[in-house]
């Protein structure tokens, strides 16, 4: 049977002696963020990782017009908010416990790689809840947040409907003025995680809509706090009885994450359905984009959470199972396998840290007025497609890879590594699909400031690349070869932009998304790599290890990308 595993030595060398988080906030030091990532890989071990395969199996139905979940989840849920882990992370205005962000998103990887459908719930209502916080009316922070940061209301985020999937701008959902300041919301909207579930009293959905205007496509779009159940805004009681038109109408049978409800839903279908405006009117994509580059995070996550424990099940497994009298991971092939696996989880999980770091850094320089702020803000916009897109992918391809490594009882259901297959597929599909991102990363991210974002980030890391070449010498050869190749993709690739010749460019997008995160996990792996060399207070194994992961890592994976320059050559 599978069992649960975290590589907490990886993650505690990461947070405290390459991101040194301790260092960033004052009133907590480095002992209690310990204590916090332990009691969170406790927690995940004993209460989430048991309800992944149940509620893979159980999943949630929508019966009597309602949407029901197996009752452990209600209990998982209830105990995830009692025990504060919803709250990590959350500003101490909202009633949360602010620890760095690196510690919040380090624990949240535990949790989401133990139960991803889960972990969705808790996941889209942060979301929602931020952008209220940032954006909602007094009424809606006073009255909803309590709700969320108490687990009895949750959040969605309402985009897709049936001919506006990637084309957000095609939608057709209209948000009519009312007398009152209050708007009248119709429409159907699809594929809505978290849509609604039983162990949420409500939900606040977050819908874009088209109000009465002729403004073309996204320009026409306006965001809506929409709840299940009425409010009263000035006491912010719910109005139980006062349905407000929000009807779940089916719940998709899908390939994976069975535990996440994703409804179709029907927005004033018989009635009136009310909703309030959230920011500016025409503002709907900008305000949205709020709660999007968050779940697109969040989206990264699940595919980094799930290589990492995935890659630890392979690992597990292949040091137990015998044949040609040696264990698995001493057959040289498997060895390949666990190498292939390590280098590339470990680097996901460097990526999705350092970027949870980069927003620390981000809101102290905004807070302190510094120099660096406009680089920062470019960095997280730049890592975001590459967090969302290629950890995505690369989980995808981990999950193959840990079901191979397992055999026929990989392929079989009982080690529960074949769910990591069908879990980690979609995170390539939504919050903007793979090949959406590589546009959004071609046209919006990497050319900012004259590409000197993307370069400043791989200068800052050349020095420990040279240190590396001591030991690997062919490896950073083959790094610099990527690299220079690269750079003249990219000259190519704005030349071809500033000549109108969008098509061409477009075609070269996903290519060029991916080769770019993997010259930026090499890179990172490389500064692991030099700080493990010189680190104390670590076992001697781990730290071996660790010197090799950026070696491997560019030998199994970031090689490949030599095949997708030429591709970028050819076109
Ligand atoms: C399980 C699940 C949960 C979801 N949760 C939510 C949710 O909570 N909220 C929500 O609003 N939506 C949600 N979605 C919807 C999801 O975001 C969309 O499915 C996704 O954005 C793609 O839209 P589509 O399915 O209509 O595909 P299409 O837009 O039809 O795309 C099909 C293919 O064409 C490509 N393509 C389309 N346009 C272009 C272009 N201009 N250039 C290049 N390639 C293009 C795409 O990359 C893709 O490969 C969910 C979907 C699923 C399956």
């Amino acid at each position: 049977m599978a069992k649960f595993a975290a590589d907490l030595t990886d993650i505690e060398f990461l947070l405290f002696d390459v991101l040194k988080i301790q260092s960033h906030q004052t009133d907590i030091d480095r002992e209690s963020c310990r204590e916090i990532i332990h009691e969170y890989e406790k927690f995940t071990r004993q209460e989430i990782f048991p309800t992944r395969e149940p509620s893979d199996r159980d999943g949630v139905k929508l019966e009597g017009g309602k949407v029901i979940a197996p009752s452990y989840m209600a209990k998982l849920h209830r105990a995830f908010h009692e025990n504060g882990w919803y709250a990590l992370g959350v500003k101490e205005q909202w009633g949360g416990t602010p620890v760095p962000e690196a510690l919040a998103i380090a624990g949240l990887s535990l949790a989401t790689g133990a139960n991803t459908g889960y972990m969705m719930y808790p996941g889209l209502t942060k979301a929602a809840m931020n952008v209220i916080a940032q954006k909602g009316a007094a009424w809606m922070q006073q009255h909803i947040i309590p709700k969320m940061m108490g687990g009895t209301w949750g959040g969605s985020m309402c985009l897709t409907e049936p001919g506006a999937g990637s084309d957000v701008g095609a939608l057709r959902t209209t948000a009519t003025p009312l007398a009152n300041g209050e708007y009248s919301i119709k429409g159907t909207k699809i594929f809505i995680s978290s849509g609604e579930v039983d162990f949420y009293e409500n939900t606040i959905h977050l819908v874009l809509a088209k109000t009465p205007s002729d403004r073309p496509g996204t320009k026409g779009i306006s965001l809506f706090v929409v709840p299940r159940y009425r409010i009263d805004t000035a006491t912010g009681a719910m109005q139980s009885q006062q349905w407000n038109q929000v009807r779940c109408s089916k719940v998709e049978e899908k390939m994976g994450i069975h535990s996440s409800a994703t409804c179709e839903l029907q927005f004033g279908e018989q009635g009136e359905c009310r909703g309030y405006l959230i920011g500016d009117e025409f503002e709907g994509m900008s305000t949205m984009f709020i709660m999007m580059n968050e779940a697109r995070l969040l989206c990264g996550l699940q595919g980094e959470s799930q290589a990492c424990l995935t890659y630890e099940m392979a690992k597990q497994y292949a040091s137990e199972r015998v044949q040609f009298d040696h264990t698995l991971d001493q057959h040289p092939d498997v060895i390949r396998m666990l190498h292939r696996m390590r280098s590339m989880s470990r680097g996901l999980r460097h990526l999705m840290l350092f970027t949870a770091n980069a927003f620390d850094q981000l809101h102290r320089s905004q807070e302190q007025q510094s120099a660096d702020y406009e680089y920062l803000q470019d960095l997280v916009g730049l890592l975001t497609p590459i967090c969302k897109a290629y950890a995505t992918e690369q989980g995808l391809q981990m999950s193959l890879e840990s079901v191979q490594v397992h055999g026929g009882y990989g392929y079989c259901t009982e080690y529960g590594v074949e769910q990591f297959v069908r879990d980690t597929l979609i995170g390539r599909i939504y919050e903007g699909t793979n090949g959406i991102q590589a546009i959004d990363f071609l046209t919006r991210k990497v050319f900012r400031q004259n590409g000197q974002v993307f370069a400043r980030f791989l200068q800052e890391r050349n020095g420990f690349m040279e240190q590396l070449a001591a030991h690997y010498p062919k490896e950073v050869a083959l790094y610099g070869q990527v690299v220079q190749s690269l750079q003249q993709q990219l000259k190519q690739l704005g030349a071809e932009l500033a000549q109108k010749q969008v098509p061409k460019a477009l075609g070269k997008a996903y290519d060029l998304l991916f080769c770019c995160s993997g010259v930026v996990v090499a890179s990172l792996l490389a500064e692991s790599s030099c700080v493990a060399s010189k680190a104390a207070g670590y076992a001697a194994p781990y730290l071996a290890e660790k010197q090799q992961d950026a070696a491997l890592f560019i030998k199994y994976h970031l090689v490949n990308c030599l095949a997708q320059l030429k591709t970028l050559e050819l076109s």
